[in-house]
């Protein structure tokens, strides 16, 4: 019997269990959060697809109405597959009601990459961190400050593990080092967190700006933002190469190939530090303080994203130099064997 299950529902949920579903060989159970071929489809030959199932929840459309019909299903999925432990990862509205789902099965509820906080629960993401790891039977996060912050807020050691985070092991699969670094003659941009692109003029104000950088700028659009910029009258977008989301490869490539890159997503914060390309980040918290002015810089405001991109396209900035020789912070290849060791060892 397979005793593990892997909830997802995300391209970066999807790519960041991958490398423990594989080693674990266990089942994962799709929400149908994502469910297009650019967000999920080309995603799945990263994870063994004998263990798959997809429950494509078309209630995600409408997930404020429908948020406990959703962990409803869930839990009956669950029940069904007859697991003992039930895994979820990261921040996203999968995470939230795959965590319900699990306590609500009477199964023990694991949660990778836990811990994280910006401080503002104004974000959907926050909420959810924090639920989920107060649900949790068992907390893995990838960085000390993540344990600290379970601590403060009173979770009992015994549920709390620092293991590091398995971005390394997933681009590593894709040999990564071995690839070759084409021109690094463009910035890499991707936008889609709610606080950028749900709101008309902040989407319209990052847009126009980096028209004042004149410099080549290569935007894989996420389905929202391209669903907010449809929406905007006469939106000039002529400065930007807009392309449809790439597949994991790809995008590493496009990432590896890049002079800078610009983005919200908080995966992409560890994966440009794995490749050493400087990142800066169009919001006003980040939930890796640890990376901040080491490996990426916080830039909410266009005239400080502006001015530090002009820096790095001249090589005039000090980030340059720090994200080329700092040591990384959430482990190697050596997180794996990590949770290898927890799960089988102690935890099960
Ligand atoms: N990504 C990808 N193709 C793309 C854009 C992003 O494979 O066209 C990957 C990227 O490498 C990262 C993840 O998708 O691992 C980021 O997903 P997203 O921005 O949706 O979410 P977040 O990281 O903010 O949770």
């Amino acid at each position: 019997m397979i005793k593990n299950l892997f909830i997802a529902g995300t391209r970066p949920e999807i790519i960041k269990i991958s490398p423990l579903v594989n080693e674990l060989n266990a089942q994962v159970l799709l929400t149908g959060q994502h469910f297009n071929k650019e967000m999920l489809e080309d995603f799945l030959p990263l994870i063994n697809p004998s263990n798959l199932s997809n429950l494509e929840l078309k209630e995600f459309k409408d997930f404020n109405q429908s948020r406990y019909l959703i962990s409803d299903l869930i839990k009956s999925k669950i029940l069904e597959l007859d697991i003992e432990n039930v895994f979820v990862l990261g921040d996203t509205n999968t995470t939230l009601v795959g965590a319900i789902a699990a306590k609500s099965a009477n199964k023990r509820l694991f949660f990778m990459e836990s811990g994280m906080r910006t401080g503002d629960l104004k974000q959907v993401e926050e909420y959810n961190r924090l639920i989920v790891a107060h649900l949790a039977d068992v907390n893995f996060c990838n960085h000390e400050n993540n344990v600290n912050n379970l601590k403060k807020e009173g979770i009992a050691d015994n549920k709390i593990y620092l293991t590091g985070s398995t971005i390394f092991s997933a681009l590593n699969r894709l040999n990564v080092f071995e690839l070759n670094e084409d021109e690094n003659n463009y910035i890499l941009l991707t936008l889609h967190r709610p606080e950028n692109v749900d709101d008309e003029h902040r989407l319209k104000e990052i847009i126009l700006g980096l028209q004042l950088l004149d410099y080549k700028i290569i935007f894989p659009i996420h389905p929202r933002t391209k669903d907010r910029i449809n929406k905007i009258n006469n939106l000039d977008t002529d400065h930007i190469e807009i392309i449809e989301p790439k597949n994991y490869d790809d995008f590493v490539k496009l990432m590896k190939s890049s002079k800078l890159i610009i983005s919200d997503s908080g995966g992409l914060q560890e994966e440009a530090m794995v490749l050493r390309k400087p990142l800066l980040i169009p919001r006003k918290h980040t939930e890796r303080p640890e990376m901040l002015d080491v490996f990426n810089i916080l830039t909410y405001e266009i005239s400080s994203l502006l001015e530090n991109a002009k820096e790095i396209i001249a090589n005039k900035s000090s980030l340059q130099k720090k994200v080329r020789e700092s040591n990384y912070l959430y482990g190697k290849d050596e997180v794996i064997d990590n949770y290898l060791n927890l799960i089988n060892n102690k935890l099960l």
